[in-house]
């Protein structure tokens, strides 16, 4: 399959690796946005968030294991996790993926959601 994060996670295109268990991946984003910009994936291709389903669903409880892990192990003590689903959301990368970003003061509330129109 003709995936980015898929050959990320069989280390055909590299990455700077932060954690990875049997079932997630999780590594340094090449565009950071906050000091902290890790993306934790399932090892499972999934294309989005829309392709959970009863089958797949625990590999999404063992992406938040995963995030409070790497926060343990870190020192991080708050942090944010985002996933874009679909095009208008901002996906890009059509392998199911989650945000973890720390280091910063964050806002939030509609203001913090940029423009809509
Ligand atoms: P999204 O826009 O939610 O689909 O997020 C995709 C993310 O993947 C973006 O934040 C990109 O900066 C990031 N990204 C794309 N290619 C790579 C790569 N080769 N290594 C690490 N991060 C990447
Ligand atoms: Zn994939």
């Amino acid at each position: 399959m003709d995936c980015l994060f898929c050959k990320i996670i069989n280390g055909e295109i590299p990455s700077a690796k932060v954690y990875e268990d049997e079932f997630v991946y999780c590594f340094k984003d090449i565009a950071p946005i906050a000091p902290v910009h890790y993306l934790i994936i399932p090892k499972q291709h999934i294309c989005c968030a829309n392709g959970i389903d009863e089958t797949n669903s625990n590999f999404v409880a063992k992406v938040f294991e995963a995030a409070a892990k790497i926060a343990k192990a870190e020192g991080i003590e708050s942090y944010r996790i985002i996933n874009n689903c679909g095009e208008d959301a901002g996906q890009t990368v059509m392998h199911l993926h989650f945000h973890m970003l720390a280091g910063v003061k964050m806002g939030w509330g509609p203001e913090s959601l940029g423009k809509t129109e």
